[in-house]
């Protein structure tokens, strides 16, 4: 361990220690005309206590264009250390709104000539939080929406705080689109390190195959424009799969559009529970046929209000309206799917597509979430598991409304998804980019939500979820996509990276030597 990671550790483990106790006891803060910050911190610490020098933090701040949030700043910072799972809870040392890459490179200087360790956050929405972590700065990219469509080159260069719902309704107006997710509020700057599953992978590639160039502020203070490919190839290479957070701060990203249609056929099928094993069935035999790429097919269990299970599958057909409906009806009589129960499919634009998808968008709420590639050639006795596991899920006391029809219940949100791979995602080998699981057909996650506050539910979905993971054992491949980390995976770097593990970590030393960027998965820990 060298001198500045052990400084680092130090002051990473009693920084946090402080921030949470000056969170709790706002009262602590300033006397009329005293500094409060000065007054909170050396009440506990002489001089270091918040990671660096109050004058330095004070040098900082009118250095900076965008906000810094210190623990000090109540109201504020206890928003700001806020991510989408509300399971996470961290107190970072501070949290800094960039408003360019010149804020990005003073942030990463000020923490690296200070002994401070970074995260990076754009959408908030990594399932282990690692976007914001106790006692470390959090270089917050969410105010860096531009977005600038190429007609010429047929491209989009976005932010690295952009949502991909931003960037959908820059370009598909204009008849074109990229791959994004199925959620317009996941944040590019996560979602296009991990890989990139949404309605157009199977006909566009991940998201990660449509990237030409991105820009980054490395550990070292350095902007490097426009790495490709061509310039800086090796951590072109990481960047693609290597999951958000590791080499650096993207400030901007470049993807190739395709041209799509202006409508599309696109909706929802909704299945009885009793429907629900002929439709997994349907969908995985069909999925192995390999049919037309252009259509993708998702299926999802859900619970209604009453706390019953049922299914739904979302289909997306990226092309012609009129072929995406025939092409539909024949697959679903040819593979044999069972009768529905009521539909939705409509003409409809990618954005609002998306749009109805985040219905299932659950801000607020706690989550655990359990994900895995499924082996391509599961037999039923997977489909009989995961249904029966899933039937078992606790739900929230309650469900219904009681006598006061005032009053507000938990909704049972917790679901489960086999996202579809195949088509076009194939076409790269393993090591072509970081992403190794390019063979993989079926990724199945299936997500624990539950309100905050209730810890027994907390301690009964925590069980839950181990136990539906492992009875999905023998069902279950090596590989986990590592946009949906998971913190109990005991073999994490050969599920997320497969064999381009190696090499990944060997592009973080290059590029972070003094392991800067720093949270429980990154490719630097041991
Ligand atoms: C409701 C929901 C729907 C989802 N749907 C999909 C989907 O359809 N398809 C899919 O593939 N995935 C999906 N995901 C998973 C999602 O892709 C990952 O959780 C992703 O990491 C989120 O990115 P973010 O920027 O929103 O999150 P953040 O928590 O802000 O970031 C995640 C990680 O990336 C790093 N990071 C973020 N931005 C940058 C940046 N600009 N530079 C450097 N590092 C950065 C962070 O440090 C952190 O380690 C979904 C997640 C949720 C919660």
């Amino acid at each position: 361990m060298s001198n500045t990671q052990s400084r680092r550790d130090v002051l990473a483990g009693g920084a946090s220690i402080a921030a949470a106790s000056l969170a709790l006891t706002p009262s602590t803060r300033a006397e009329p005309g005293s500094s409060a910050t000065e007054t909170a911190f050396n009440i506990r610490r002489e001089t270091f206590v918040l990671g660096a020098r109050k004058s330095d933090w004070d040098a900082l701040r009118r250095r900076l264009r965008g906000p810094l949030l210190l623990p000090t700043d109540g109201r504020l910072y206890e928003d700001g250390r806020k991510v989408f799972n509300a399971r996470i809870d961290s107190h970072p040392l501070a949290v800094v709104s960039c408003l360019g890459a010149d804020d990005v490179v003073t942030c990463v200087k000020f923490c690296a000539a200070n002994g401070i360790r970074a995260t990076c956050r754009c959408g908030g929405h990594g399932a282990l939080g690692y976007a914001v972590r106790d006692g470390q700065m959090v270089i917050d990219l969410s105010a860096l929406q531009s977005i600038s469509f190429d007609a010429r080159n047929k491209t989009v260069t976005v932010g690295g705080g952009a949502f991909w719902g931003q960037v959908d309704l820059a370009t598909c107006p204009r008849g074109y689109a990229s791959t994004g997710g199925g959620c317009p509020q996941v944040g590019v700057g996560g979602l296009a390190q991990g890989g990139g599953l949404g309605p157009l992978a199977r006909s566009c590639g991940l998201t990660i195959d449509n990237l030409v160039e991105a820009d980054i502020v490395t550990a070292q203070g350095k902007h490097l424009a426009r790495v490709s490919e061509d310039n800086e190839p090796e951590l072109f290479w990481a960047l693609r799969g290597g999951g958000g957070g590791n080499f650096g701060a993207i400030t901007s990203f470049t993807f190739r559009l395709h041209p799509i249609e202006p409508a599309f056929t696109a909706g929802t099928l909704r299945y009885s529970w009793a429907a629900t094993r002929k439709l997994l069935q349907f969908f995985r035999d069909w999925m192995r046929s390999k049919g037309d790429d252009r259509l993708t097919l998702m299926p999802v269990l859900v619970f209604n209000q009453e706390g019953s299970p049922s299914s739904l599958l979302s289909v997306f057909y990226n092309g012609p309206w009129q072929s995406g409906a025939q092409y539909l009806s024949k697959v679903l009589r040819d593979f044999g799917a069972p009768d529905s129960l009521s539909q939705s499919l409509a003409l409809t634009t990618l954005p609002s597509f998306t749009a109805a998808e985040a219905s299932c968008a659950w801000p607020g709420t706690a989550q655990i979430w359990k994900s895995g590639f499924l082996k391509n050639d599961f037999p039923d006795a997977a489909i009989d598991t995961i249904m029966e596991s899933f039937e078992k899920a606790p739900r929230p006391v309650n469900l219904r409304a009681g006598n006061d029809p005032t009053e507000l219940k938990p909704p049972n949100l917790t679901f489960a998804f086999i996202e579809p791979l195949g088509g076009r995602i194939r076409d790269k080998g393993s090591s072509e980019t970081a992403f190794f699981w390019r063979d993989s057909l079926f990724s199945f996650t299936f997500i624990g939500v539950y309100p905050p506050s209730d810890t027994s539910l907390a301690e009964k979905m925590q069980s839950w979820t181990t136990g539906f993971r492992s009875a999905l054992k023998p069902y279950y491949s090596d590989g986990v996509y590592v946009n949906y980390l998971q913190d109990d995976l005991p073999n994490w770097k050969y599920a997320y990276y497969g064999d381009n593990f190696h090499r990944l970590r060997a592009v973080k030393r290059a590029y972070d030597r003094d392991h800067l960027f720093c949270f429980p998965q990154d490719l630097l820990q041991s």
